[in-house]
């Protein structure tokens, strides 16, 4: 039998994703299949109970996700990653958190927040494609967790992450999960990252 291989598979569209000549459509198209194995990979560490199933034939034991999810996607660019999360989790729920990033100082501002309750019985997966500084990441780890989460019940999920972001992020929320498709060599003096792949939510949303 052939392990998936997984880092393979997403270095193979993220290649896509980073070529600049890249169509919008091939653009979509790519995110949302890198965001199917996302959401795979954030089910394969989601924590599971054994239960009892009933086949036709017989009853065995097997395994089923313990908590609901809470699925929060950072606009804009989160909303690429949602389809396949809400594919990948049918049952979940959904809040949205707004952060406008300042063009000239590159910090993140709240506009908009709409998250239902969350308790510790829930498992939160916040989206968005580009951890750069880590600023709206943290931001919104911070609503969520004032809101009556564990920082061990949050998994962020993102496409390319920077080192810097990421260890903004772990700094302040040292037991969240962080998932992302490949970890890049950092950010530039106007805070892309670097190599990256531009601005996400223009490519997608198609607003170059
Ligand atoms: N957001 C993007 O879309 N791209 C970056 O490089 C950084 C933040």
């Amino acid at each position: 039998m052939i392990d998936l291989n997984l880092s393979s598979l997403k270095n193979l569209l993220i290649t896509k994703l980073r070529n600049k000549n890249t169509s919008r459509a091939k653009f979509r198209y790519t995110s949302m299949q890198l965001a199917g194995l996302l959401a795979l990979e954030a089910e394969s560490i989601i924590e599971t109970k054994k239960i009892n199933v009933e086949t036709p034939i017989t009853t065995t034991t097997g395994l089923q996700i313990k908590k609901n999810i809470i699925l929060i996607p950072i606009l804009r660019s989160g909303l690429a990653l949602l389809p396949a999360f809400i594919k990948q989790f049918p049952d979940c729920a959904v809040g949205v958190v707004g952060m406008k990033r300042d063009e000239k100082t590159a910090i993140a501002h709240l506009y908009y927040k709409n998250i239902p309750a969350i308790s510790n019985t829930d498992q939160v997966i916040i989206l968005d494609p580009m951890i750069a500084t880590g600023g709206s990441g943290t931001d919104t780890i911070k609503i969520v967790t004032e809101m009556g989460i564990d920082q061990k019940q949050i998994i962020f999920v993102g496409i390319i992450a920077a080192p810097e972001g990421i260890k903004v992020m772990k700094q302040a929320y040292p037991d969240i999960k962080i998932i992302v498709a490949i970890t890049d060599e950092g950010l530039t003096s106007n805070k892309f990252i670097t190599p990256g792949l531009g601005d996400f939510g223009d490519r997608f949303f198609g607003t170059e």
